[in-house]
């Protein structure tokens, strides 16, 4: 039995730019042109001053651990060769938390507040480059 095909990125006008770059290994955040306040996940709007202008920033992709959970059971069989992984939420040191997985780590080693540094990995079936964090090796 063949596997269900893996939900994939599916680019709009809010979010094109975000994985243009992130295929080009960048990664990127909303910056407000009014108040300069970051904000990830891409929104319509500033979070912070609710202005309309907002545009991308790239950021350096070191980050540290925020919280983490160890998936053992999928919700869906198209993850089920990734088991387990560890789906992560990480604090990106420009201060904007996103969500992600943490990498090529054992998930037994995984900590809170252990440093980060994004890679970017293409997905195998869906063609789309996705940002996932690996334990940085030099950390600032
Ligand atoms: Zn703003």
């Amino acid at each position: 039995m063949t596997a269900p095909s893996r939900p994939v990125p599916w680019p709009d006008s809010r979010t094109a730019e975000f994985w243009e770059a992130a295929a080009d290994g960048r990664l990127l955040v909303q910056a407000c042109g009014d108040c300069h306040a970051l904000q990830f996940y891409p929104r319509g709007h500033c979070v912070r001053c609710f202005g309309s202008d907002v545009g991308w920033r790239e950021v350096s992709g070191r980050a540290t651990l925020h919280t983490f959970s160890v998936v053992h059971r999928t919700w869906s069989e198209a993850f089920a060769a990734d088991v387990p992984y560890v789906f992560a939420i990480v604090d990106l040191e420009e201060g904007v938390r996103m969500t992600s997985r943490v990498v090529d780590v054992e998930p037994e080693r995984v900590r809170c507040d252990m440093p980060l540094q994004v890679v970017f990995r293409k997905l195998e079936d869906g063609g789309a480059v996705m940002p996932f964090f690996i334990e940085a090796v030099n950390p600032l």
